[in-house]
């Protein structure tokens, strides 16, 4: 009864094992496989990332520099920042192209030039508070996140926000806070910024951002009718005293309003 027990548990064990051997043989198969092809889809990340970051410097060097940044750290975010990860993957190969972007819902990611020129005119140092209205790709506020670690951007389209708040977290840019809303409020609980960066075309200064603006604050933002002459205006706060440059002719996306 015992022998038979043990020899039917020896079947079974034997009967267990070769199989489980085979298991083994086709687990260490599989497991050098993926190693290659691991092996060969970092060698292909390593190229590409190899071809991006030249495109990159390029963009620094011929659309920013040449046009006139000078600020270092501005200069040294935008070399940084990895733009064709903040595109479509469709239009990655364009990504570093001297133009604004589709990203989706009407919107765009804008020129590399002008986010360097209205990155460069806030002036941010590393213990600024940064409020930044106009997510979309979240590739404007990566480029803050390299100057500060206070950024804070407000996004209006739900799945824009959704998909920009995952691409910030999956490029390391963690710092950065995120909200879906209407930004013409502003974001009252983190103000007052230092310096407040309006990527869409509002027809007037929304007052709550004048308001969330530190004494001695500088904002930057497009104005003028959607789709008609706009201007980039310089907006700085002294002595809770409002002043307003025009710097340049621009052409932004609209401001939108909740309902
Ligand atoms: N800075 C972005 C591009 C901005 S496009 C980038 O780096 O990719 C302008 C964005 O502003 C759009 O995504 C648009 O949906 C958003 N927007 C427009 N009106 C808004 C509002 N009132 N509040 C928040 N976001 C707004």
């Amino acid at each position: 009864m015992a022998a038979r027990k043990r020899g039917r548990g020896q079947d079974d064990n034997s009967g267990w094992f070769f199989p489980c051997g085979l298991w083994a043989g086709a687990l260490l198969l599989a497991l050098v496989l993926c190693v290659a092809l691991a092996g060969n889809l970092s060698a292909a990340r390593a190229d590409d990332s190899d071809k991006f970051l030249k495109k990159r410097f390029q963009m620094v060097d011929n659309q920013i520099k040449d046009r006139g940044i000078v600020d270092l750290e501005t200069l040294r975010a935008m070399a940084s920042v990895p733009r064709h990860l903040f595109v479509p993957d469709y239009l990655r190969r364009q990504a570093y192209v001297d133009g604004p972007l589709p990203i989706g819902h009407g919107q765009t990611i804008s020129q590399p030039y002008i986010v360097a020129y209205m990155t460069e005119i806030l002036q941010i140092k590393p213990q600024h508070r940064v409020l930044e209205i106009g997510t979309g790709s979240g590739y404007q506020a990566a480029v803050l996140a390299e100057l500060t670690d206070r950024v804070y951007t407000m996004e209006i389209i739900p799945e824009l926000a959704e998909a920009a708040g995952k691409r910030l977290k999956e490029t390391g840019y963690t710092s950065v806070n995120i909200r879906q809303g209407d930004g013409y409020h502003g974001w009252s609980e983190a103000a007052p910024f230092d310096a407040i960066m309006v990527t869409a075309a509002a027809e007037f200064i929304p007052p709550p951002l004048l308001k969330q603006l530190k004494e001695g604050g500088r904002m930057i933002i497009p104005v003028g009718s959607p789709f008609y002459v706009q201007h980039l205006m310089l907006v700085e706060k002294h002595q809770g005293k409002i002043t307003t440059r025009s710097m340049m002719p621009v052409r932004f996306v609209p401001f939108r309003r909740s309902q």
